[in-house]
């Protein structure tokens, strides 16, 4: 079974019902589990847990401090394109967006790099818009070796591949895909992505289990929250992340939670995820998932960054450019989004370190496996 037809076979309706009809008593025996199971996700993203906000950001402190100690990995998106053939249109990178379109070639991908590494990462997310020619799997074959040499950790978030050609990349060094669904809810989808590949939400559905069979080691998952119901959505996630544990339980996942942000010629969010929101479904899926990595971008602000940093966050980027050759020469017309917190990684590192926790620069050495 896909998970296209495990999400048929739901009733979106019967669904929203349990999860709006949630009580204190289920929210509760949700607190009190050792194990996060989909029932207990359902009760703490309900309303009714809002008033237990309080008590699930304890458990989730808790339960991450256990499983990860005060570690916090670090991160930096390296734009290689903004290309794209899609139309997203709360996306500063669509097909129609008058902007300077740029694909970095390969001296312009070491000056890049070199900046990179100076601010002290080890760990990359290289990041395109989707263009199926231009920007497919021909460059990142010729890319990834050259990433390869200079970072021990190299995640992607590019357009959905094949099967193959994940296994291709593999074997060049790919560690990890993030490939977000933005909403679960077809409808949404399709009113929000209006031309280019990216319109077919059966196969972008179906990316994560291309990328496990293809056996690389962590897939990350997300939803654009404000495009649609963000508790419905964040729950469905939910239901993916279990789907895909249970089968493919050789890969470790991650999620993502970006809010919607203004972009060029984007739309406001339709559902507004207030902070406290945020806060519960971080520690939602803290609860529900001990072992989850959940990452935080710059999209949010500093202080409010700073005080998620120790909620149930294990990977964090600052300092982030979203355009190609952004590092080496900033300009703010090629952005994909904007980026609230634009302190320097040293600031970030020095707001963790204040809060007791410990920045991680690079948690493996490749050499551990060359042989
Ligand atoms: S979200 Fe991705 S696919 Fe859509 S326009 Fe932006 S870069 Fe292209």
């Amino acid at each position: 079974m896909s998970f296209l037809s495990y999400l048929q076979g739901i009733s979106r309706e019967k669904l929203k019902l349990a999860l709006y009809s949630a009580t204190s008593l289920d929210v509760e025996r949700a607190l009190n589990s050792a194990e996060g199971d989909l029932n207990s996700l359902l009760a703490l993203l309900s309303p009714a847990a809002e008033p237990y906000i309080e008590q699930m950001a304890q458990q989730s402190v808790r339960l991450t401090r256990q499983r990860f100690g005060a570690n916090i990995g670090m991160f930096l998106p390296l734009y290689l394109s903004n290309l794209c053939a899609n139309e997203c249109d709360y996306c500063g990178f669509s097909m129609s967006n008058k902007l300077k379109r740029k694909t970095l070639n390969s001296p312009e991908l070491e000056a890049e790099m070199a900046v990179i590494k100076q601010l002290g990462y080890d760990s990359i997310l290289l990041v395109s818009g989707e263009h199926e020619t231009k920007v497919g799997i021909d460059y990142f074959k010729q890319v990834l070796p050259q990433v390869k040499k200079q970072f021990s950790y190299l995640a992607m978030e590019v357009q959905p591949l094949a099967e193959h050609e994940y296994s291709e990349l593999v074997g060049l060094g790919l560690d990890a895909v993030m490939v977000y669904q933005e909403t679960y809810n077809p409808q949404t989808y399709a009113k929000h992505h209006t031309r280019g590949k990216k319109k077919d939400f059966a196969y972008r559905l179906d990316t994560p289990e291309r990328v496990a069979k293809a056996g690389v080691d962590k897939i990350g998952l997300g939803v654009l929250l404000g495009l649609d119901d963000w508790r419905l959505d964040a729950l469905l996630l939910g239901h993916h992340l279990a789907y895909l544990e249970s089968k493919y339980w050789r890969s470790r996942y991650s999620v993502s939670l970006p809010r919607l942000r203004p972009c060029t010629g984007g739309i406001s969010p339709k559902v507004e995820l207030t902070d406290k929101g945020l806060v519960q479904l971080i520690c939602a899926f803290r609860l529900f998932n001990q072992q989850l990595d959940i990452s935080l971008s710059t999209r949010e602000s500093p202080e409010f960054r700073d005080n998620l940093f120790s909620l149930g966050i294990t990977n964090v980027s600052a300092g982030s450019s979203t355009q190609p050759g952004g590092y080496v020469k900033p300009d703010t017309e090629l952005d994909q989004f904007e980026i609230s917190d634009d302190r320097t990684p040293a600031q970030v590192s020095h707001a963790m370190k204040q809060r007791g926790l410990n920045p991680v620069w690079k948690d493996w050495e490749s050499a551990w496996v060359a042989g």
